[in-house]
């Protein structure tokens, strides 16, 4: 059982991000946010697939505006993903973003930052403070070595913490960014000790959906199950559909989110498969495919470890030559030939199911 690290708990519309609160899953739109229209049906899609906050990135005027009119047709508290304008995060904030996501540190001038921060107090506005490792740099402009980076990171973020408490601001969430698993472990665990903020996990610029998945897993799941970590975005290039899911089976792995669709757990297969696991395995999913519920089914290769697996399973097929046994939460309840298993399993699924 994994035990949360202890936070603040930060109100973002609706929505509560802490360690009081469940994890929250968030995601981006990847639309032009002018396109008002296309911006609102992905923003649906993503809360359909389990995105409790949904983020925008605002860098026009145009794009504000716009933002302003989402806001209105959606039902899911917006983030305004902000870089390097006080403008365009004061203009999110009075539009009704319930939360900016803003690098302080490409903010210029601090007057700007303090404006900011006004701003989004007199909204009920939260902000997550980001670092993100790419912008790390010495004191002489330089890049800075690897070893030295946590150390640097953790430093610009308590300047910034710093900054907004002095004006009395704590509606935080902190984020510290790199692309690299092992420093974003250990940067955030460098944040979770040192602040009792809630905070934001991801790695940044992941890659492609199938090179994104491990990394992201790893590096997530490491901290996640340290109890570290209050908010999850999985980055992916692509559709954002696919970051949430990937999000969810993070959580779900971890049990951290009950599981809404079902599951299927297959045997590896060795060499003491009686039948063509894999091709029972793909039809067994297809068929359960148009299921909502969590329900768990397991596809074993043969009976020596099948029915041992079966019992954690609401539903198993354990196969023998030419047949395969059935079980029902363990128990077995029919042996079917083989070209009958998918009907029986059907037909054991609509009882199971009601
Ligand atoms: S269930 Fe049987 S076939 Fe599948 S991996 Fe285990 S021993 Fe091999």
């Amino acid at each position: 059982m994994i035990k949360r690290r202890k936070t603040k708990t930060i109100e973002v519309g609706p929505v509560k991000i802490g360690s009081c609160a469940p994890i929250v899953i968030q995601s981006m739109t990847k639309v032009p946010t002018v396109d008002i229209t296309r911006c609102v049906k992905q923003i649906n899609r993503l809360v359909q697939a389990g995105c409790k906050l949904v983020r925008i990135a605002v860098p026009t005027r145009a794009d504000t505006a716009a933002f302003a009119k989402i806001v209105q047709k959606v039902n899911v508290p917006l983030i305004a993903d902000v870089h390097f304008s006080p403008d365009r995060a004061i203009e999110a904030i009075e539009a009704g973003a319930a939360k900016i996501r803003l690098n302080p540190g490409n903010i210029k001038k601090r007057k700007d930052i303090l404006r900011i921060i006004d701003a989004a107090r007199m909204h009920k506005t939260a902000i997550r403070i980001g670092v993100n490792e790419a912008s790390i740099r010495d004191l002489k402009k330089q890049p800075v070595p690897l070893q030295e980076r946590t150390a640097l990171m953790l430093r610009e973020m308590k300047k910034y913490v710093r900054l907004f408490e002095n004006r009395n601001f704590t509606q935080l969430v902190l984020s510290a960014k790199s692309s690299d698993p092992s420093r974003t472990i250990e940067i955030n665990r460098a944040i979770a000790k040192t602040f009792d903020y809630p905070i934001h996990l991801g790695l940044t610029h992941a890659g492609l959906p199938e090179d994104a998945q491990i990394p992201s897993a790893i590096t997530l799941g490491t901290l996640l199950a340290e109890g570290i970590g209050d908010t999850i975005r999985v980055s992916a290039a692509g559709d954002p559909v696919e970051e949430t899911k990937m999000a969810k089976e993070i959580l779900i792995a971890l049990g951290l989110h009950e599981p809404s669709t079902p599951e299927l757990i297959v045997c590896p297969t060795c060499a003491r498969a009686e039948i063509d696991v894999v091709k029972l395995a793909r039809q067994v999913k297809k068929t359960m495919s148009t299921i909502d519920k969590p329900v768990r089914v397991a596809v074993m290769g043969c009976v020596v470890n099948g029915p041992g697996e079966a019992a954690d399973a609401d539903l198993a097929i354990c196969a023998a030559k030419n047949k395969a046994f059935i079980y029902r939460s363990g128990r077995k309840i029919s042996v079917v030939p083989e070209n009958k298993i998918i009907s029986a399993l059907m037909r054991e699924l609509q009882n199971l199911l009601g």
